[in-house]
């Protein structure tokens, strides 16, 4: 699958600002971006650890995923992010190895990344995404 390092955590939260004074306040991590995703129904913050990521997500719909997530199991760890070559290959790979998909095939995500998500049934519960830059 060609990863190359956990690209990043994504954490859902109640509310965006109060969550960032948290990360910026206490752990003195710097806010760099924050960007709505209107196709995932997210605001999203990112900071930057080493080279991975934080990616604080905020529901801006009740109905969106964030929105879902929280309502069922409060805030908290929502999916790991694996950095990969090519998301849409990635993915097929996992498919041809029995993991339900989530996305058959790469969609646009926060920071213009090519995502795509597995089933958490087929990955021991936590939620991965896939990521890859495009091209
Ligand atoms: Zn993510």
């Amino acid at each position: 699958m060609n990863i190359s390092h956990i690209e990043h955590i994504g954490i859902a939260v109640d509310n965006l600002e109060e969550s960032i004074k948290y990360y910026e306040g206490v752990l003195g991590l710097k806010c760099y971006a924050i960007e709505e995703v209107v196709d995932q129904k997210v605001k999203t913050a990112f900071f930057l650890v080493g080279s991975t990521k934080i990616e604080l997500l905020e529901s801006t719909s009740p109905d969106g995923p964030i929105g879902k997530f929280i309502a069922k199991k409060g805030p908290g760890m929502h999916h790991m992010a694996f950095a990969v070559k090519d998301t849409d290959e990635a993915l097929k790979k996992a498919e041809e190895r029995g993991v339900r998909l989530i996305d058959k095939v790469s969609r646009k995500g926060a920071e213009g990344l090519n995502i795509g998500f597995l089933h958490p049934k087929s990955t021991n519960g936590v939620l991965t995404e896939l990521c890859s830059k495009k091209e």
